[in-house]
C-alpha cells in the first residue's frame, strides 16, 4: 500500500512516522523546502518518551511527488487545505482514499472539489505533535482518533482504514458521526485556542479564572446555535466535559495553544477556520455571535500586528 501524508507538518510527521515504522510505504509531501531538504538529508528527528530518534523518510515537495497513491492523509493546517489540494490533484486517482485529520471547519468542503464523496474520510484526534524545527518534532504522549467516510457508509474501506491505523500503534475507533466531532472539536479549539493566546497563558491557567464558567456558557452556547442552524448538534455537557478535562494541568493543561505558538513565530494561525467560521456561518443564518466575532478580531489583529514583540513561551 502507497502512502502519502500531504502536509507533513508536526501531526502529518507523527502518523506518517508510526504507519512507516508498522511497514507501509509512505511518503511525505511538503511544501516548506527546507523542512524537506532536512527529511531528505537528516532524515525525521523525534523528540518522544524514548528520547531522541531519527528515521530515514522519503519527502519531497509537492510537485516532485509520485502518483498515485492507495490512500492520501491531509494534513496541512486548514488555511493550506486548498493549496496542498491543487498541487497534488496528480498524486490521486479514482481508486485513492484521502483523509482528512485535521482541524477547524471548511476543510471537507475544499476537499471535495477534488475527491469523490465515496473516496473521502474524515476524522478528528486528540494525538499531539510540535514541529520545532526543519525535520523535527516532538511526539510526546498518546490519544485517540476516530474517522468515518463523510457520507457516513461503513464501507470495507473505512475498516480498512481503521485496521491499519491501530496496526501502526495510532489507536483509531469508527466514528459515530464524523460531522459532528469535526465540529465539536472546532467548538473546542474556537474557545481554548484564543483564550489561551490572548491571555498568553496555558490552558489549565485560562480554567483557573474565577468566572470561567459564565465565559464558557456564553462561548458555547454560540456555537451551539450555529451548529444547529447547519443541522449539526452539539451536546453541551459533552462540549463542556472536553474542555474542563483539558484544564487539568495531567492532561493538556500546562500546554500553549498551537495558536499561541503560530503568532508567537509570526505564522498564520487557523482563526479563518475557527471563529472566522463561526461568524461567517453565523451570518448566513443571521445569528448573531457578538463573543466569536470580538475573538476572531483580536487574533487576526494580534496575526497582523504583534510580529517579534509577541513573547516566546514553552510548555511547562
Ligand atoms: P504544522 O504547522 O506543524 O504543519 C503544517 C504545515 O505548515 C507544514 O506542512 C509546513 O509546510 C508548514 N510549516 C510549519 N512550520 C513552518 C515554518 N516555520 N515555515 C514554513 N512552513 C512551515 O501543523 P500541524 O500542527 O501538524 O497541524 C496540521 C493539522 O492537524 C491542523 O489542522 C491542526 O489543527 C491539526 N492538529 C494538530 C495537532 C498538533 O498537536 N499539532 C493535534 C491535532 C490536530
Amino acid at each position: 500500500m502507497k502512502i502519502i501524508v500531504a502536509g507533513a507538518g508536526a501531526m502529518g510527521s507523527r502518523f506518517g512516522l508510526a504507519l512507516l515504522k508498522a511497514g507501509y510505504n509512505v511518503f511525505f509531501v511538503d511544501e516548506w523546502e527546507e523542512h524537506v531538504e532536512a527529511l531528505q538529508k537528516h532524515g525525521l528527528k523525534v523528540n518522544s518518551e524514548k528520547g531522541i530518534e531519527t528515521y530515514p523518510v522519503y519527502a519531497s515537495t509537492p510537485e516532485k511527488s509520485k502518483g498515485p497513491c492507495d490512500l492520501f492523509i491531509i494534513l496541512t493546517k486548514a488555511m493550506q487545505t486548498k493549496q496542498m489540494m491543487e498541487k497534488c490533484q496528480y498524486l490521486i486517482d479514482e481508486k485513492t482514499s484521502v483523509l482528512t485529520i485535521q482541524n477547524g471547519l471548511g476543510n471537507l468542503e475544499v476537499i471535495k472539489q477534488y475527491v469523490p464523496e465515496q473516496n473521502l474520510f474524515a476524522g478528528v484526534t486528540t494525538y499531539a505533535s510540535r514541529l520545532i524545527g526543519p525535520g523535527k518534532i516532538e511526539a510526546f504522549g498518546l490519544g485517540e482518533t476516530e474517522l468515518m467516510q463523510v457520507n457516513n457508509k461503513k464501507t470495507k474501506n473505512v475498516t480498512e482504514i481503521i485496521n491499519l491505523f491501530n496496526h501502526a500503534g495510532i489507536q483509531t475507533a469508527q466514528s459515530e458521526n464524523v460531522i459532528e466531532s469535526i465540529w465539536k472539536k472546532a467548538a473546542f479549539n474556537s474557545i481554548l485556542n484564543p483564550l489561551c493566546t490572548l491571555m498568553q497563558n496555558t490552558v489549565s491557567s485560562v480554567g483557573s479564572y474565577s468566572n470561567i464558567e459564565i465565559l464558557l456558557e456564553e462561548l458555547m452556547n454560540e456555537i451551539i446555535f450555529v451548529a444547529r442552524a447547519e443541522k449539526v448538534s452539539i451536546v453541551k455537557s459533552e462540549l463542556n466535559k472536553m474542555i474542563q478535562d483539558a484544564f487539568d494541568p495531567n492532561m493538556s493543561g500546562n500546554h500553549f495553544s498551537s495558536m499561541y505558538q503560530d503568532v508567537n513565530k509570526g505564522r498564520k494561525t487557523e482563526i479563518e477556520h475557527l471563529n472566522g467560521a463561526i461568524v461567517h456561518i453565523a451570518e448566513k443564518h443571521h445569528i448573531s455571535v457578538p463573543n466569536h466575532k470580538l475573538i476572531y478580531h483580536l487574533i487576526s489583529m494580534l496575526e497582523e500586528t504583534a510580529g517579534e514583540s509577541f513573547p516566546e513561551k514553552t510548555n511547562k
